[in-house]
């Protein structure tokens, strides 16, 4: 990585007392754990579109493809604000450089899933929405990875959406080096084993858009690439997709390693797949054969490293 990773967090999980009564939302994980390696910019939509601390609480109400923003007691409608503030907000954000999102679940203005939609009549509410600000953020940077606090405590999703982060910055690093077609090959070639963990269809397209993309006027190409290589990894790895891969590294080993080295790694990739051992279990066996064996293919592989180790993403069963 060669320059810092911003991300945009809702300003309440940060611990600033921006909510409608005074308080903070504090998540120790996105200040304590992941402040060691973003850069957070906090944007709180109802404190920057206007609003007091405190003030009355929102909610969504009315059609669901099309709701209002309105105070929970008084029914006072703070939609166009809300929508005029969204759209200066992302323009402003757009120059920012963010590589993900992390939004406050529930909230009928930074909620990104299932945020409830009150029907007019007061009757039970549907949790089908998106705060307006989120649904901003969604509809201006479809690519930019995104997610809610609540949903990083499973592990799964933690992996994936910070996989995500970093995978978006390597991209933006690409770019910002004077990309040409021979960097996007070796770009390319380094991102293959991680994109096959996510994505084998996208893999493959990824591959032939790259083999063919020579013809192709440059600027094209790479943003037919962003689109792509986004796309893959939005989409989460699993023990198949890893048990499909370690499988695949092992054949750059197999006429190198013992007898015994391979029965052991074969044991450990198993565990793995039968949910005995965590990712990391076999991996890092896997990462001492390369270093011994010093295969120069799998030296460069992102997939053996694509974030720091002591965010301890691949931990988990
Ligand atoms: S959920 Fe969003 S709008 Fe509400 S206090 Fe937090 S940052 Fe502000």
């Amino acid at each position: 990585m060669q320059a810092e990773i911003k991300i945009g967090v809702s300003s309440c999980l940060l611990g600033n007392p921006v909510r409608y009564d005074g308080g903070h939302k504090h998540d120790r994980y996105i200040t304590d754990t992941l402040g060691k390696y973003f850069k957070f910019v906090p944007v709180c939509p109802e404190v920057e579109c206007g609003l007091p601390v405190p003030r009355e609480a929102m909610r969504l109400v009315g059609d669901i493809e099309n709701p209002r923003l309105l105070t929970s007691r008084s029914g006072q409608d703070y939609t166009e604000q809300m929508q005029q503030f969204s759209a200066r907000k992302v323009e402003e954000l757009e120059k920012m450089n963010l590589c993900g999102f992390i939004f406050k679940k529930d909230s009928p203005s930074s909620g990104l899933f299932r945020v409830k939609v009150y029907p007019p009549s007061g009757q039970s509410s549907l949790k089908v929405g998106r705060g307006f600000f989120a649904a901003a953020m969604a509809e201006r940077f479809p690519q930019l990875p995104m997610e809610e606090e609540g949903r990083l405590h499973d592990p799964l999703i933690r992996e994936n959406f910070l996989e995500h982060v970093f995978s978006y910055r390597r991209w933006r690093d690409f770019l910002e080096d004077r990309p040409d077609y021979k960097k996007l090959i070796a770009f390319h070639t380094r991102q293959k084993l991680l994109l096959m963990a996510h994505s084998p269809p996208h893999y493959a397209i990824l591959g032939k858009l790259v083999a063919s993309g020579k013809k192709q006027p440059k600027k094209q190409l790479l943003e037919d690439y962003e689109i792509k290589y986004m796309d893959a990894l939005s989409n989460f790895s699993s023990i198949k997709k890893h048990t499909n891969v370690m499988q695949h590294i092992m054949g750059y080993f197999k006429d190198r390693i013992t007898p015994d080295e391979k029965q052991e790694l074969l044991e450990l990739i198993w565990n793995y797949r039968e949910g005995l051992v965590p990712l990391t279990v076999p991996l890092t066996l896997i990462n001492h054969y390369v270093r011994k064996y010093d295969t120069a293919y799998l030296k460069k592989q992102v997939y053996l490293s694509p974030h720091p180790a002591e965010l301890m993403l691949r931990n988990h069963v």
